[in-house]
């Protein structure tokens, strides 16, 4: 097997917290334990909501807890044009349309008593302006840059599921799963089904920051050569479409290990506006790293 790389990704629009201790902590000492590489990498695709005060806090928690990684860190706002790169191949492949759905317009479909949710909870997108047309006007990310938005809005792009899924499993010659080595929520463990069909024609190419989360997240795991996905379980179910994904822009597949979640009193999970459990704030406190350690459960490898 080759030499082990593993990442933590966080996205630069709040403080970190314990929970993101206890994922940055888990993919350090994942790769450290098998003589690996551990890649720190921050995902500010979403140009709207990162902000550099957070990324400076992401450094600072990080070594404070004692972690190290190699330089340069991979941002993803350079990177745009790869992304983009990605989704006309998309389009190429028929797979990628353009959605001029308002909001609204959604809501009057899907408001309906009974309609689906995906996993993360919002309702399936309705199919409204799906096609099988390769759009010749519009190409993804056509009016990127330009910010804040003018009207007309540039499409949303979405991918057809069913056929992006029918032309995936082509290819495959077998139906989509991947490799957990961690659990899932309901204690998946080794070869998982990839359910993509439950989200739906997910939105690939955004209005304002030209890729998603989705496509970013696997070309940087493929360019960074990640073989161990170490995250959170809230992310369990969208490895579904990041399969898919490395399935049609022929990617390569690494293993995935998604960890249980830190969890609030009440068994919530820890959101960026957690306050009392910021890193920042615990540091300022008087807690150490051994004792956060102690406290999530994470000891240090061996
Ligand atoms: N950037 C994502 C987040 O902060 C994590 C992405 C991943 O680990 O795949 O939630």
């Amino acid at each position: 097997m080759s030499r082990i790389i593993t990442r933590f990704a966080p996205s630069p629009n709040g403080w970190l917290h314990a929970g993101h201790a206890f994922s940055a902590l888990f993919a350090h000492d994942f790769a450290q334990r098998q003589g690996g590489t551990f890649l720190l990498r921050i995902e500010d695709i979403d140009f709207t909501r990162a902000r550099p005060e957070y990324v400076q806090g992401i450094f600072d928690d990080l070594r404070w807890l004692g972690l190290h990684w190699p330089q340069p860190v991979r941002f993803q706002q350079p990177h745009v044009a790869t992304y983009c790169r990605a989704l006309r191949e998309l389009q190429r492949l028929g797979v990628l349309y353009p959605c001029h759905c308002t909001r609204r317009r959604l809501r009057q479909k899907t408001d309906a008593p009974g309609w689906p949710h995906d996993p993360d909870g919002a309702p399936v997108y309705p199919g409204l302006c799906r096609t099988d047309a390769v759009a010749k006007d519009d190409a993804p990310c056509a009016r990127l840059g330009e910010w804040p938005l003018r009207e007309p809005l540039p499409p949303a792009w979405r991918l057809n599921m069913h056929k992006a899924l029918v032309l995936a499993e082509r290819r495959l010659g077998r139906s989509l799963s991947w490799h957990e080595e961690g659990t899932g929520p309901a204690g998946e463990q080794g070869t998982v089904h990839a359910n993509a069909e439950r989200w739906g024609d997910v939105i690939l190419g955004r209005r304002d920051i030209g890729a998603s989360y989705h496509v970013a997240v696997v070309i940087d795991d493929a360019l960074q050569g990640i073989t161990h996905v170490t995250r959170g379980q809230d992310l369990f179910h969208a490895t579904a479409i990041h399969r898919l994904l490395q399935v049609l822009l022929e990617l390569p597949e690494p293993i995935y290990v998604h960890h249980r979640l830190i969890t609030d009193e009440e068994g919530r999970k820890l959101s960026k506006s957690a306050g009392d459990t910021a890193l920042r704030h615990l540091r300022a406190n008087g807690m150490t790293p051994e004792h956060l350690r102690q406290l999530l459960g994470a000891s240090p490898p061996s």
